[in-house]
This record gives structure tokens, C-alpha cells and sequence, in this order.
């Protein structure tokens, strides 16, 4: 990814996506081992999350033609992605019997984190979709601004579409050469204040920060607020801003995004509330249903997936083997036992200061961007627990010693 980086125009060198795309087409010319590969991502439920990868139907079904439609225009986390995900399945039907279960399926899930976490460095921290770019820029009539955008890679590809944005991040890359690139300036949310900007797009604020999320909201003066991000966990922005969002703004698009594994990340795009317009009080409930009946009950996730959100245990039940099927497909083929329902945590808001070290660290284990400043705290955290860990044995030592 470094070298791909380095080339002036993206042609000259090839983009790794592009490589593991080759690889891909390569085994998948082996009937078997297609059709292997296909069970995995058709014939259940989530074949419908598949598609969301771009793959092509007739392929899914039949095996026919290439595994995705026009590569090309696809945006290239997202080729990245499916392309590890197909060329790691690939290698996991291949190999398992001789490498080792155990050893190989280690192996893949470095594989698919190591993809994740370079991917979201290089372009984003979420993986847009040909459908969320289109929605974005017919909300966007008045202009976008992205705060906190990163590199500018979802702001490039909105401009390509003939958007009318600005970038802002508090830490700019160096300006890019080339005139199809969005430059990302300097700017954070008081700056929010000067733009006339009528769309506010937010990717993947970090979580517990007010400065990407709260500060953002008070300082836009415009109609449509677009967030990117898991809704209310504790893994993007923080929960007073999920509580403005309800209260101040109407949900007008949800579009679920193409997903690194253990994430559930969608675009969310709201419009201001107009002075007339009462609370609309099912708004949240609407937001958080069970997977498997709809209700708005209390929910719970699924500690292995991050996936589902289930109301009860006969949701659990009626939906084993949808659950044994994201498994296995988000595990490149690997059948893992799908966890107990007495494993499964409340879902709810997760606040560093609130969760236990085991439960912050799997929230962190699950998105691409551990380093940023939302989750450092949880290294002070731990340091402090380990800290008082040591002190404690020191004092039964101590103790022991007198
Ligand atoms: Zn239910």
C-alpha cells in the first residue's frame, strides 16, 4: 500500500487490491473451489449483505461470468475488502486440511485486520459504496463539508461525482497533485461556523470526542447532518450526540456500508427539524430493532460478530443458522461455534469510564482506528489497573515479608 502510495498517478503502480483481485480470478477459475467459495455468501440471509460487497449475482448463483461487476468503478476499500475476504477463503478451502485448523485460522483473521486497519489508514475508516456516494450528493445541493476527513478519500470521490465540498481535518495531509483530489485544509468544528455549507458529513467521529461529534453539531448552521458510524455502541462520536441528532434533526436515509469484520457501520443522514415538526417519539426505537422479530425491545449483540442485535433467546434460536452462516462467511470458511445466548452483553452505549477492560478492549479490537485520542484513554485505564494490580501484590508481598 506504502509503494502505491508513493506513485504520482495511482496507474503506475498497482493498487494491492488490484493484485488480490488477480489472485482471486486465478483460483476461482477452479470449479470446485468456486462453488466452495459461493456457499458461503448465497442461499441465506446473509447473501443480502454479499451483495452489499458488489459481488455479481449470476456469479453467486452460477458461477458465471467474473465475481464483481466493473471493478474498476468500484471504490477501492471496498475492492480491497472483497478481494482479501475471496482470495482468503480461497486459500482456507485450499490449505486447511494440510496447515492446521487452529494455526490457519490465525492466520486469516491477522490476514483480514492487517487489511482493515491499512486500508482505513490509506483511504478511510469506513468503506463507502457506489449507493451511499450517490445519496450523499443528491443531499447535498448546498454544498458538504467533511469535518475530521482524514486523508480526503470519501471527499475525492464525492467531488469526482461533481459535489461541491470542503475538507476539513485538524491534521491535513500534504496537498495532493492531482486536480481530481480533494484537498483536505485545516479546520475544526468552530470553523463550521463560517462555511455556508448546507450538508455536514461526519465518517467515523471518534468515540467520546466532543470536538467531531457535539462541537460539530452546535456550530452547523445547515440542513442535512450525515454520520457515519456504528449507531449508539460507543464505537463513533459520543451519546449526547446520538441524543441531538434524535432530538434536533429527522432521519431521512439509512444505508447500511460494506463492513470490516466485527463492525455494523452505516451511513445515517438526517435533516434539521422544522419548528412545526413535533418530537417524532418512535425515532429511536425505529433506529435500534431486534434482527430477528423487529421489536424495540431491550436489545443484545453478538459478541463474536458484533452483528446481531436480538431481542430474546427464541430470536437466538430462530436465527442459529443464519448466525453459523455470518460466521463462517466473515471467518473466510472457518465453521465457528456460534456463542451462547448467556454470552451475549446488553446493547447499549459503552463510555470508556463505564466499561470493563475486557468489554473496551473488544470495542477497540473492533475498529480500524485504536490510535486516534477516543481510545488512548483505555492505555491510561489499563495502566491504572495494572498499576493497581502490581501495588496490590507489592503490598501482599510486603505483607508476607513482615
Ligand atoms: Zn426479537
Amino acid at each position: 500500500m506504502g509503494l502505491w502510495a508513493e506513485g504520482d498517478d495511482e496507474k503506475e503502480i498497482r493498487h494491492p487490491a488490484e493484485l488480490s483481485e488477480a489472485a482471486c480470478l486465478h483460483h476461482v477459475r477452479d470449479r470446485q473451489l468456486c462453488k466452495d467459495v459461493r456457499s458461503l455468501v448465497s442461499g441465506t440471509r446473509m447473501a443480502r449483505r454479499a451483495v452489499l460487497w458488489g459481488f455479481r449475482k449470476p456469479w453467486l448463483r452460477h458461477g458465471k461470468g467474473p465475481p464483481w461487476k466493473a471493478a474498476l468503478l468500484a471504490p477501492l476499500p471496498l475492492r480491497f475488502l472483497r478481494s482479501r475476504w475471496l482470495e482468503a477463503s480461497c486459500l482456507v478451502k485450499l490449505h486447511a486440511r494440510d496447515v492446521g485448523g487452529a494455526k490457519l485460522q490465525k492466520a486469516v483473521k491477522s490476514w483480514q485486520m492487517a487489511g482493515r486497519d491499512i486500508s482505513a489508514r490509506w483511504h478511510g475508516f469506513a468503506i463507502p459504496s457506489s449507493k451511499v456516494l450517490k445519496i450523499l450528493k443528491s443531499c447535498s445541493s448546498g454544498g458538504l463539508v467533511e469535518l475530521g476527513a482524514g486523508v480526503g478519500y470519501w471527499a475525492t470521490l464525492l467531488k469526482r461525482r461533481g459535489v461541491d465540498i470542503a475538507a476539513l481535518d485538524i491534521d491535513p495531509p500534504a496537498p495532493r497533485a492531482r486536480e481530481s483530489s480533494c484537498n483536505v485544509n485545516f479546520g475544526d468544528a468552530s470553523s463550521l461556523k463560517k462555511l455556508s455549507h448546507q450538508t455536514l458529513l461526519l465518517c467515523m467521529p471518534p468515540p467520546g470526542e466532543a470536538s467531531c461529534a457535539d462541537e460539530a453539531l452546535a456550530s452547523f448552521r445547515g440542513r442535512h447532518v450525515a454520520y457515519v458510524g456504528e449507531w449508539r455502541s460507543g464505537m463513533t462520536a459520543t451519546e449526547s450526540f446520538h441524543e441531538t441528532l434524535l432530538s434536533r434533526y429527522v432521519l431521512e436515509h439509512r444505508v447500511p456500508l460494506p463492513c470490516y469484520p466485527n463492525m455494523r457501520v452505516e451511513c445515517f443522514i438526517f435533516r434539521s427539524r422544522g419548528k412545526k415538526e413535533g418530537l417524532a417519539q418512535h425515532a429511536q426505537s425505529e433506529l435500534l430493532t431486534c434482527d430477528g422479530c423487529g421489536a424495540t425491545a431491550s436489545l443484545y449483540f453478538c459478541p463474536a460478530t458484533r452483528f446481531w442485535r436480538l431481542c430474546s433467546e427464541a430470536c437466538y434460536d430462530a436465527l442459529l443458522s443464519e448466525q453459523a452462516s455470518l460466521l463462517k462467511m466473515t471467518s473466510c470458511g472457518f465453521g465457528l461455534p456460534v456463542p451462547a445466548w448467556s454470552s451475549w452483553e446488553a446493547y447499549g452505549w459503552l463510555a470508556v469510564e463505564a466499561a470493563s477492560s475486557q468489554q473496551w478492549s473488544a470495542l477497540k479490537r473492533a475498529t480500524p482506528q485504536p490510535e486516534i485520542e477516543g481510545w488512548q484513554k483505555t492505555v491510561g485505564k489499563n495502566d491504572m489497573q495494572n498499576n493497581a494490580r502490581i501495588c496490590r501484590a507489592l503490598v501482599f508481598l510486603a505483607f508476607m515479608l513482615v
